[in-house]
């Protein structure tokens, strides 16, 4: 007899291990914003351990070496060198140039120059944003720039030339600006120099690599840098880098194209000129003040708005969603049945019998897609030019969402390297599975599978939100079944299971797929020749992915009847992908009654759908 757990479903327990600190950058971005003081402090040990530099003469005031060519160290400490006068002195104006080169030519971006799409937009806002920090420190902060201002705060003024001094002319003292203070002949001393060089080619370098970065490591063939929407700690760069473009989308954006090659270009020039710069100019702790004036202005447009993980963006959309009535949410009573000594859940949702109808199919016009143009109250993010993220409108489980292609591909035919890739990378999102993390996503291909809409979409359960509501032994005793298949569990049900490791290659995880798709093929038609890797399927199958495994199940029937002891039909028992999580769904309380009368109904009613196990 069932164990019931009547009350309905809760939230008991927090969804997600514990992830990267939103308001820390990613390890990658760690090791990328390293290179700057490490740049910095090889540059500043160079300048003391090599003889010629050290033995050259320095002005503290022009922070340089002495200009007379017969003392300068090098032709880089020159501040007259091309690349100073015609690349830092311009700095910002060469980014800016390679950023749009970029933006309006690469082909992830917009199909064409003049299309506005979203991600040009937020591209071209991050831009300004960027340059405002840049405005502000360097050219303007209502009145003197910062660097200015600091330089006045910390005991800097216009010191007079000596014929100022001898004319009794002390306004130049009060200059509010190095500029200016040159200009009028004076000498700008005694304060706190901020290295305008450092900060300025490291916030370019760091724009240039937060914005261009990931077109740059794909076309290096860096796979894991190609992959980084979603971090491997769960981090989504979503709103601050649009590498989510590239997720998945297989190689057809590999290249990097002119404007990416311009921004590489700029990045490899400004690090060379930042260690120029550590090298020849300015005090150690002028550039340290440099370097955090740029990583402050970073951190700001990067870090800080980054949404924090995909679980916490999946629970914060879905509670909003929920909350503002875009959603119907059908809370269960959950019972833990034994299917085969499987422990097995079943749901109940009194609530879904009153799910609303669509209209009946009109013959005429094409049905209503509903992913399509999903409901921006729905909508999670785009995860790539391929692949979008949206709530399920009619959850049983909270936070159920959905992977979508972005353009329409039919359900029906065989996956492809990039759908997987993409549920790997919303699985990798979630951590490994255990009590409390992890994501089972699952795919309903065919008319037995209960399969609805022929838009491709794979749907994502966190695990922790399936367990809602079965608490103490029977939360203990349930596990997700398709990881339990690839320990051996025999379903009532034929499965082909293979174990799979989130650091598998696109490809590598597709390979896997279709054989098991083909495995799945043979066991329902062994005489039909070997199963095509594209196009329409053979079958109606379920497939089910976690961190570990991926399962295809051949079915053959979407649901079974359900009788009561008495022999009476009490309704039906429909049966999607879900079943591979070792879950089942009723709608009626009489489907319910029935099914907790005695276990063996239920394995009974499972056999059914597949190709049963005993034979
Ligand atoms: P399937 O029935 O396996 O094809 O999956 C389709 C899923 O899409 C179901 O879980 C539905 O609840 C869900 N769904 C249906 N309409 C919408 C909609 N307008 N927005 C989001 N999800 C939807």
């Amino acid at each position: 007899m069932a164990q019931l757990s009547s009350q309905p479903a809760t939230r008991s327990r927090a969804a997600a291990p514990p992830r990267n600190p939103p308001f820390l950058p990613t390890p990658i971005e760690a090791v990328i914003l390293a290179i700057f003081p490490l740049i910095l402090i090889f540059g500043t040990i160079y300048s003391v351990v090599s003889p010629t530099t050290r033995s050259a003469p320095y002005d503290p005031v022009a922070q340089s070496h002495h200009q007379d060519p017969s003392v300068v160290p090098s032709y880089f400490a020159r501040k007259s060198n091309i690349f100073n006068v015609l690349f830092v002195k311009r700095g910002w104006g060469w980014t800016s140039l390679a950023y749009f080169a970029f933006l309006f030519t690469h082909p992830s971006i917009a199909a064409s120059s003049a299309d506005f799409t979203p991600r040009k937009v937020r591209g071209l806002i991050r831009w300004a944003l960027a340059t405002t920090w840049w405005f502000l420190i360097t050219q303007w902060c209502f009145g003197p720039a910062i660097i200015d201002r600091g330089f006045r705060w910390t005991g800097g003024r216009c010191e007079l030339a000596k014929m100022e001094v001898a004319m009794g002319d002390t306004s130049i003292g009060e200059q509010l600006t190095a500029v200016a203070c040159k200009a009028a002949g004076g000498k700008w001393k005694g304060g706190h120099d901020i290295s305008g060089h450092v900060f300025l080619l490291v916030l370019a370098t760091g724009f240039l690599i937060q914005e261009v970065g990931w077109a740059m490591a794909r076309w290096t063939g860096r796979r894991s840098e190609e992959r980084a929407v979603i971090m491997a700690d769960g981090a989504l760069k979503g709103a601050s880098v649009e590498s989510d473009a590239n997720i998945g989308a297989g190689g057809s954006e590999a290249s990097l194209g002119l404007g990416g090659k311009f921004a590489a270009g700029i990045v490899a020039l400004s690090l060379w000129m930042l260690l120029m710069t550590a090298i020849y100019f300015h005090t150690w702790f002028e550039k340290l003040t440099g370097l955090l004036s740029a990583l402050v202005g970073l951190y700001l447009l990067y870090v800080v708005p980054r949404p924090a993980n995909l679980p916490d963006l999946v629970k914060t959309t879905f509670a909003k969603a929920l909350s503002e009535g875009e959603l119907n949410y059908y809370p269960t009573r959950v019972a833990l049945l034994r299917a085969n000594s499987i422990p097995f859940q079943l749901r109940f949702s009194p609530a879904l019998a009153n799910k609303p109808k669509g209209p009946p199919p009109d013959p005429n016009r094409k049905p209503f897609d509903p992913f399509a143009n999903p409901s921006p109250a729905l909508k999670i993010t785009d995860l790539s030019s391929s692949h979008y993220l949206v709530l399920n409108k009619f959850a049983v489980v909270p936070e159920h969402f959905i992977l979508a292609t972005t353009e329409y591909k039919p359900q029906t035919h065989v996956l492809e390297p990039a759908d997987l890739d993409a549920t790997r990378a919303c699985i990798e999102a979630y951590g490994s599975a255990g009590r409390d993390g992890g994501l089972f996503a699952f795919f309903n291909c065919g008319d037995h599978s209960g399969a609805s809409q022929p838009h491709r979409h794979i749907q994502l359960l966190p695990v922790a939100r399936m367990r809602d509501g079965l608490e103490g032994p029977d939360g203990e005793a349930w596990g997700v079944l398709a990881e339990r298949l690839a320990d051996g569990t025999v379903a009532p049900f034929k499965t082909f299971t293979e174990r799979i490791t989130l650091d598998m290659s696109p490809d590598e995880l597709w390979n896997v797929y279709l054989r098991l798709y083909r495995q799945a093929c043979h066991a329902v038609a062994p005489s039909q020749d070997e199963a095509r890797a594209e196009g329409e399927v053979i079958i109606s199958y379920n497939m089910a992915m976690t961190s570990t495994t991926l399962t295809v199940c051949p079915r053959l029937s979407e649901g079974q009847e359900i009788t009561n002891d008495a022999g009476v039909v009490v309704g039906k028992l429909s049966l999607n992908g879900t079943v591979l999580a070792g879950t089942a769904l009723v709608k009626s309380e009489s489907e319910w009654d029935a099914l907790r009368e005695n276990d063996a109904k239920l394995a009974g009613l499972l056999e059914g759908i597949g190709i049963p196990n005993r034979s």
